[in-house]
């Protein structure tokens, strides 16, 4: 396994830059995307390729990737940033900052150059490509591959799959036909235009719009042998191994940063809105409701840095700290967009108010890298074993 998490430390006065640079970004052009997003419901290409020329595409992988290796810790400030925009351009600038790490860990040389690199580089897309439609996520995986000579033949079905339609590849997580539970899984980098593979836009999300997801049917579709990261029984390894404590950390960050956005713009509303005489933020009423919010937002920022420190001191309890920083951010975002949609009374609820679309976007991330649900049983098996 490599060891290239720990990039060198950027300086403070560039960081800040940096910082103030992304800023400008969400509050400028970012705003401007937001709107052609959802007024087009599609993320446009040219969008990808905006965030690819200022560089936020490779914020956090290392330096000898072709990243700027922002440390992990600051990497999330940007990413609180980031969070306060659209949830679809979030969305790219987190997976793309985050796959190479899942692969990273078990590519070759090899693999790196064709991969990695490339992806990092913005010049080919990956989807991470795990979810089923019949099966539970992780060792249920029914998606199986038959193996001759040097290549793989894979058959089943994926949903639910975010860039699936307009990746380059599919990493796709199967098993060995007739194998059980972790063993025989395999993680397999599938080309997108491998034949036998049938790809279909899933139907209009709630929220994230404009994001393309599919749904993925695979009928005996020839994959290399060389593409497959790790060895046979570390498919699971790959998709769910060391990878996800920091990307359910940065999904935790997320949470922080829209709901940051949702606050912001309940303060600004309730500035600017009078009823019997006296604006909003007049009233105790709405003055609770915004300290409540403040105070939410700044613990769940702490408990989501203090994951992150541990992580990167890998520390024996990242693992935990990682699904209590999720869990407990996106309740956090739960409760806090809610009360500024209420704050903004009725007219919240129409577009094109901003805190419409925040509100819409806040539901999806209690799908992303687990629910609820999944966080507790890894929680509650840290604490108490496999009971
Ligand atoms: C916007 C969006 C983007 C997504 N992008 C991707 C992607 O790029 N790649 C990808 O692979 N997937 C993606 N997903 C899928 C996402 O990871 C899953 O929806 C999520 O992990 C839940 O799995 P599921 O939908 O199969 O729900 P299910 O597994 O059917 O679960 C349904 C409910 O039962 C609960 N549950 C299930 N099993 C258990 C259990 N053992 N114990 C207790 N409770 C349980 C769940 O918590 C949930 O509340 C995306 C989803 C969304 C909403």
């Amino acid at each position: 396994m490599k060891q290239l998490d720990r990039a060198p430390a950027q300086d403070d006065a560039s960081f800040a830059e940096l910082k103030d640079e992304i800023a400008a970004f969400v509050a400028g052009p970012a705003e401007e995307w937001a709107q052609r997003i959802e007024r087009d419901r599609s993320v446009p290409a040219e969008l990808w390729d905006d965030l690819r020329a200022r560089g936020y595409l490779s914020l956090a992988a290392p330096p000898a990737y072709g990243g700027r290796g922002i440390p992990f810790t600051r990497y999330l400030e940007l990413m609180e940033l980031f969070s306060m925009s659209h949830a679809s351009i979030r969305m790219i600038v987190h997976v793309v900052n985050g796959t190479w790490r899942a692969m990273d860990r078990y590519a070759s040389d090899d693999q790196l150059r064709r991969f990695i690199i490339p992806s990092i580089k913005g010049e080919v897309k990956i989807a991470f490509t795990l979810t089923e439609p019949t099966a539970g996520t992780g060792a249920d995986l029914r998606c199986s591959v038959e193996r001759e000579g040097d290549t793989y033949f894979l058959s089943g079905d994926k949903h639910l799959i975010t860039f699936g339609t307009i990746c380059d590849y599919w990493l796709l997580f199967a098993r060995r036909a007739g194998t059980r539970g972790a063993d025989g899984t395999v993680a397999l980098l599938v080309a997108r235009d491998a034949p036998g593979a049938t790809v279909q836009p899933m139907e209009e999300s709630m929220g994230v719009r404009g994001t393309d997801h599919a749904r993925l049917h695979f009928e005996r579709t020839p994959v290399p042998v060389a593409n497959r990261l790790g060895g046979e029984g570390q498919g699971l390894d790959v998709a769910l191994g060391g990878f996800l404590t920091p990307s359910r950390i940065s999904v935790a960050m997320s949470c922080v940063g829209l709901a940051r956005r949702a606050h912001e713009l309940a303060i600004a509303y309730a500035k600017r809105r009078e009823t019997f005489g006296k604006t909003l933020t007049q009233r105790q009423a709405i003055r609770f409701m915004i300290a409540e919010n403040a105070t939410d937002i700044e613990a769940a920022r702490q408990l989501v840095l203090h994951a992150a420190r541990e992580w990167e001191a890998a520390g024996s309890s990242a693992a935990a700290l990682s699904s209590m920083a999720k869990l407990h951010a996106v309740e956090m975002l739960t409760r806090v967009t809610d009360k500024a949609l209420q704050i903004h009374g009725g007219t919240g609820f129409w577009q094109p108010n901003a805190i419409e679309r925040v509100y819409r976007d806040a539901r999806a991330q209690r799908f992303e890298e687990g629910t609820n649900e999944i966080q507790k049983t890894v929680i509650a098996r840290e604490l108490l074993g496999g009971g």
